[in-house]
């Protein structure tokens, strides 16, 4: 565990003050003047409502107990219980979830989803941990959050190296402490256990699902346009697919050991099956090796984000060889880099609209575990395709409207829901 005295003194001030919290926090003030809001309901919403912080003790494969710092923090449950994804990386903060709860909140609103933003995670480095290690973090870190998850208060899914795996332990878990089996406490589960199909798929089809739809705002057709993949996990590698079924071209890809390039499109059923084979992209032989800064400069038409936060900065911005960035994962473009890219005429698919497949299948997942009924594939996709289309065309339209941009407009229209339901509730008591 980090020694406070290490810890960046912004970091301690305000628990939860660190950049990623402050740009969450910066972009909801950006998005206030144009939104439907008083001040009082503006000061609620600033804060999240709930954090819990645990240290989580487990026993190493050495012999020995090792302890690592957790979080759950969840920003509002004015629309019905929170939902957000757990995520295992070394770089977990109270901040960062906030941050990540805040946005949660303002995506389910868009998507008018009954739930509020939650986050979670456990500082880690999952690469380091076996397989049994992550079992049993996982057990503990979801007995030590019982008092403040469950399927009417708080619903945990996957995110940044947790996966359908984790969800089950995580199932098991809380059904056995309250005595029956709950599968609608986490969505993305395995199906046998009472997931959704087509939760696996539903960030990285839904994010080529948005990207089609503005392409066709633009009037550019999909299949002519050359893509960059950053991030080749669950939402870079399902969309990368979709976008090459779609008949684009995908020049690049890459995952945390760098890029792999080839000007004349990479063939991902060979990087797949290399990944399958050597665990990562580094070695591929087929295609240029580039790392992952160079790789977002890349010339072509649809940059896709889909690793982690923080990518496009004032830094790089300035540098990028692309007509559109797609926001497959959370948080990737600075507010400054915003800026420059809006001056440069380049056209940013907001992250809480545009990832916002992933919990909107987790919506299913939990009306279908309620209900314990469930529906078909293609099912599943009509109505994903029909709620995007929707809070996509509410957020083109607003942007249009008020001549702001997408991201705000995203905002602006997660916030006005959310706002309407907390004024008519009024503030307790
Ligand atoms: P994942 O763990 O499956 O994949 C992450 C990918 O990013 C991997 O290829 C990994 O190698 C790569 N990566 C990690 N660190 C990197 C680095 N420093 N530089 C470059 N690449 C790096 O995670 P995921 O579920 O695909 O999530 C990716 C992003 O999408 C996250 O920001 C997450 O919050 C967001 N997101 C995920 C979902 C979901 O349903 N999984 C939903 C909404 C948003």
């Amino acid at each position: 565990m980090a020694k406070l005295e290490e810890l960046p003194a912004e970091a301690v001030q305000l628990e939860w003050d660190t950049p990623l919290f402050r740009t969450a926090q910066r972009q909801f003030e950006q998005a206030i003047p144009y939104a439907d809001v008083n001040e009082s309901i503006v000061e609620r919403l600033r804060y999240p409502e709930r954090a819990v912080v645990v240290t989580v003790p487990i026993r190493r494969d050495a012999g020995h107990v090792g302890v690592f710092p957790a979080y759950r923090v969840q920003h509002s449950s004015v629309l019905g219980p929170t939902k957000g994804g757990i995520r295992y990386d070394p770089h977990v903060t109270l901040g960062e979830c906030a941050a990540l709860a805040v946005w949660m909140t303002w995506k389910c609103a868009l998507l008018r989803l009954p739930y509020g933003g939650a986050k979670g995670g456990v500082r880690c480095n999952p690469r380091e941990l076996s397989p049994g290690e992550l079992q049993r973090l996982t057990r503990r870190y979801t007995s030590e959050l019982r008092g403040v998850i469950g399927p009417q208060e708080d619903i945990p899914a996957p995110d940044m190296a947790t996966n359908e795996q984790t969800m089950a332990w995580i199932m098991d878990t809380y059904s056995m402490q309250v005595g029956y089996a709950v599968p609608e406490i986490v969505t993305g589960k395995p199906v046998a256990l009472g997931g959704s199909l087509f939760r696996h798929e539903a960030t990285g089809a839904g994010v080529v699902m948005v990207t089609e739809r503005a392409c066709r705002r633009l009037g550019w057709r999909l299949d002519e346009q050359s893509c960059v993949v950053q991030g080749f996990g669950n939402v870079g590698g399902i969309a990368a697919n979709e976008l090459a079924a779609k008949g684009a071209v995908v020049l690049a890809v890459s995952d945390i050991s760098g890029g792999v390039y080839a000007p004349d499109g990479l063939n991902l059923a060979d990087v797949r099956a290399w990944i399958a084979d050597h665990g990562t992209l580094e070695g591929y032989p087929d295609a240029r090796y580039v790392t992952n800064s160079e790789l977002l400069e890349l010339p072509c038409d649809i940059l896709v984000l889909a690793a982690l936060e923080d990518q496009i900065t004032a830094l790089n911005a300035s540098r990028l060889d692309t007509k559109l960035v797609v926001e497959g994962a959370n948080g990737p473009t600075s507010i400054e880099a915003d800026a420059i890219l809006a001056e440069r005429g380049i056209l940013v698919l907001p992250d809480v609209l545009t990832n916002a497949g992933g919990v909107t299948v987790s919506y299913f997942e939990w009306v279908q575990d309620l209900g314990r009924l469930f529906w078909t594939r293609d099912e599943i996709r009509a109505r994903l395709a029909d709620k995007l289309g929707d809070a996509f065309d509410r957020v083109w339209e607003l942007a249009d409207e008020k001549a702001i941009s997408l991201r705000q407009a995203a905002l602006v229209a997660g916030i006005n829901e959310v706002a309407g339901a907390l004024k008519a509730r009024g503030i307790y008591p």
